[in-house]
């Protein structure tokens, strides 16, 4: 079973929500963290069971953070907005630069996802 973490910037959520219906099955496997809304969000849409952070910008982006750095999370899917400049954008950079420092698998778009998920 692999912790999975999942966030998703506003104009993103409903891709989330769409990749997780598709990928329900497996990912009630496995144990879910998200960030408030995005958490909030998916559950509402699957059914699944969501470990509800703070809101990305509230510092639930740097939570997932955290348990990256304490060994606490196997892979991360973060549907990032490339289109919109966000308020929290450091911290958005703190948690990919994070994941990428400790090697914990980071997708940023629905294909990366639908790999990652392939391989757990
Ligand atoms: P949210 O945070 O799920 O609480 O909206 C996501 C984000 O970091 O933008």
């Amino acid at each position: 079973m692999a912790r999975i973490g999942l966030v998703a910037h506003d104009e993103k959520k409903d891709d989330l929500c769409r990749w997780a219906a598709d990928h329900r099955d497996k990912l009630s496997t496995h144990e879910l963290w998200g960030t408030g809304t995005t958490g909030r969000r998916i559950t509402d849409a699957t059914g699944l069971s969501v470990g509800l952070l703070k809101s990305g910008p509230l510092g639930g982006d740097q939570q997932l953070g955290a348990m990256i750095a304490e060994g606490r999370l196997d892979v991360l899917i973060f549907f990032i907005d490339p289109m919109s400049a966000q308020p929290h954008d450091v911290d958005v950079k703190a948690l990919t630069r994070l994941a990428t420092l400790y090697d914990v698998p980071l997708a940023n778009n629905k294909a990366t996802a639908d790999a990652v998920l392939a391989f757990i």
